[in-house]
């Protein structure tokens, strides 16, 4: 028995990275996911993987409200129902804040913020009208303290924790439980060096990035997102059926304190 048997998820930016490992675990614990992003592609390519009765790709961009319509009417056309939704995708921009142009910040905003905002707002009544069920939104380490150069995303997921705790008490009584993850350094395509800086050299950025990350990081290392999806599923599953309102940490102890090493 899954601990999601019978239960149908919309994960958000499921194409790759954390809500690809979420994907992948919901289904493997008996659910059934709407695999909903941009990158049509790649989403359509897990999806196959994963196999039709369990997976449907749909496009959606989360910062357009039509997008959220179409997309929910798709996936209860196939599934009949929705009772489940992890507000996964994001995007990160660098920038000091006094040179951060006004569009840039916006843009961070459009994505993460507003696109969070549209998820539970159209698929909550879903969830309430399906019976209950849960929301997981995705913060970040940076939800919880500041970081240089990352001013516009810091701003969105401190936001995104605020939008959890109202969407939590407003959506008790519905029997819509709502937590938030908060990962440190993960290891996937939006923390890779390639994609950060096209211009550096693969292999020395990657050994970089590890020995940042042993010296910052009390447990010594990047996070997997294997690791995050891990606490996804213990969110949207029954083991945590008295928890709501909350942001659960996932990042090797590095919010505890800096490492000595
Ligand atoms: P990623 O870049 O590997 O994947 C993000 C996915 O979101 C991609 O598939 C992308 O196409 C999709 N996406 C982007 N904009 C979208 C939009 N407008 N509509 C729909 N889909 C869109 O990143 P990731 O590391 O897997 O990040 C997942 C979430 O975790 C994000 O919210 C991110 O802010 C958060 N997070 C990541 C880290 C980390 O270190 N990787 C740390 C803390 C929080």
């Amino acid at each position: 028995m899954g601990k999601l048997d019978g239960r149908v998820v919309v994960i958000t930016g499921a194409a790759r990275g954390q809500g690809e490992q979420e994907a992948r675990l919901f289904v493997a614990e008996g659910a059934r996911v709407v695999l909903a992003d941009v990158r049509d592609e790649e989403a359509a390519a897990v999806a196959r993987e994963l196999g039709k009765d369990a997976a449907l790709p749909v496009h959606l961009d989360v910062s357009q409200e039509a997008d959220w319509a179409a997309a929910v009417a798709a996936a209860k056309d196939t599934f009949g129902k929705i009772d489940g939704l992890v507000n996964n995708a994001g995007i990160l921009r660098f920038n000091e804040l006094v040179n951060t142009p006004l569009e840039e910040f916006q843009q961070v905003v459009q994505v993460n913020q507003v696109g969070t905002f549209l998820g539970i707002r159209t698929v909550a009544p879903e969830i309430e009208a399906a019976g209950g069920g849960t929301i997981v939104n995705t913060s970040s380490y940076t939800g919880l303290t500041g970081m240089a150069y990352v001013g516009a995303y810091a701003a969105t997921k401190h936001a995104v924790l605020g939008l959890t705790r109202v969407a939590a008490v407003e959506l008790a009584a519905k029997g819509i439980r709502v937590n938030a993850l908060c990962p440190g350094a993960i290891d996937t395509p939006m923390t890779n060096p390639a994609v950060l800086d096209p211009t550096a050299d693969p292999e020395a950025s990657a050994a970089g990035v590890a020995e940042l990350y042993k010296r910052l990081v009390p447990l010594g290392r990047i996070g997997r997102p294997e690791e995050v999806a891990a606490l996804a599923l213990f969110l949207t599953s029954q083991d945590s059926s008295y928890i709501t309102g909350q942001p659960f940490v996932v990042d090797g102890g590095w919010l505890a304190g800096v490492g000595l090493a």
